[in-house]
């Protein structure tokens, strides 16, 4: 028999058919099975794992599991998730990385092209042109510089947006300054227009953007979220935006998502909500590249060192 490779996805999350046909077309050698269809002989013989937002407790019932495979990029729920001494290996897309890229493009094209204060000045029937910024004056901030925040970077870089990136090590981007440590977060938020987080979330990113960041940034700034709503305190974002600190804010993810209805971002006139829909997995490609990782690792014990998890860093 060859061997069985679970598709574990919480209930709660509803099925997934077209990621699991993707996986099995992608693994014609193995037998991916959804975790609810394993029998305890599968269960027991399973060693690897390909999840979409698994829980603790189907995790748990693998008893042998060695390697998780996830078909997502953000991996906090994960972590905790998944037992002690068991390998995580998140998602790493070029698809995806493009997704994200032209997400920040068009986002910071939005800012950049003051589509807020057009689409307030049509509710009021206001024709008033104001002076376009150029490109080369608009100054992006990108704090984290992982897959998606190089891939963001590059592209803003070319589309003529002076860019700075962020990151906790020193990286390069072509065409980009590039700062790291606690004074490059300084220096970054204090000479951006356009903020946009692409940072995962841990326990040192949980509540970085807060009061005293807002308060660095020029004032008439920006901020773009796209990786996890923690990472900003959303008290100090309302304080920023209602003192006119803060221009706007286009919010891709938030503590709680969906977004209660009764939340205050969305009637907030300096507020773009979007659905968490920056950048999604790609069913396609991510069941290609988890489907190489499988085989790799059950090959030889490998993985990608770009889709390792560093569980004591949190991602
Ligand atoms: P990644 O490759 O792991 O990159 C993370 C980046 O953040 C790295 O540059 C890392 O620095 C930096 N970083 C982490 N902690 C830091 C800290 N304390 N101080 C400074 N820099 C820090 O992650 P990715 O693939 O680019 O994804 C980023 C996040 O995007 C995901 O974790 C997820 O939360 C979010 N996301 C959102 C969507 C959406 O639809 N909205 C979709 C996919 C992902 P080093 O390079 O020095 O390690």
């Amino acid at each position: 028999m060859p061997p069985t490779v679970p598709f574990v996805r919480r209930i709660d999350h509803g099925p997934h058919p077209e990621l699991l046909e993707a996986l099995r077309r992608e693994l014609p050698e193995l037998q991916v099975v959804a975790h609810a269809d394993l029998t305890d002989e599968q269960r027991a013989a399973t060693t690897v794992a390909i999840v979409d937002g698994p829980s603790g407790e189907q995790l748990a019932a693998l008893p042998n599991l060695a390697l998780v495979q996830s078909t997502w990029a953000g991996v906090e729920e994960i972590i905790p998730a998944v037992p002690d001494g068991v390998a995580i290996a998140r998602m790493v897309d070029p698809q995806l990385a493009a997704t994200m890229a032209e997400a920040g493009l068009a986002w910071t094209l939005f800012l950049h092209r003051d589509m807020p204060r057009y689409a307030r000045q049509q509710q009021a029937r206001v024709w008033k042109e104001h002076p376009p910024v150029k490109a080369a004056e608009r100054r992006i901030g990108i704090v984290g510089l992982g897959a998606l925040g190089r891939a963001a970077a590059r592209t803003l870089v070319d589309q003529g947006f002076p860019v700075t990136g962020w990151s906790r090590s020193p990286k390069v981007v072509e065409g980009a300054e590039c700062v790291h440590g606690a004074g490059g977060l300084a220096e970054l938020l204090g000479h951006s227009d356009i903020v946009v987080n692409l940072l995962p979330r841990t326990e040192t990113t949980d509540g970085l953007l807060d009061a005293a960041a807002f308060a660095t940034m020029p004032t008439g700034a920006s901020l773009i979220n796209f990786g996890r709503g923690h990472t900003v305190d959303d008290a100090a974002l309302f304080d920023a935006l209602d003192s006119g600190h803060l221009d706007h804010a286009v919010l891709d993810v938030f503590d709680v998502e969906p977004l209660p209805s009764e939340h205050r971002f969305w009637s907030h006139d300096a507020v773009t909500v979007l659905p968490h829909i920056s950048g999604p997995t790609s069913t396609d490609t991510a069941a290609v590249i988890a489907a190489d990782n499988v085989r790799r690792f059950l090959a030889d014990g490998e993985l990608p060192t770009d889709a390792l998890v560093d569980r004591a860093r949190g991602y």
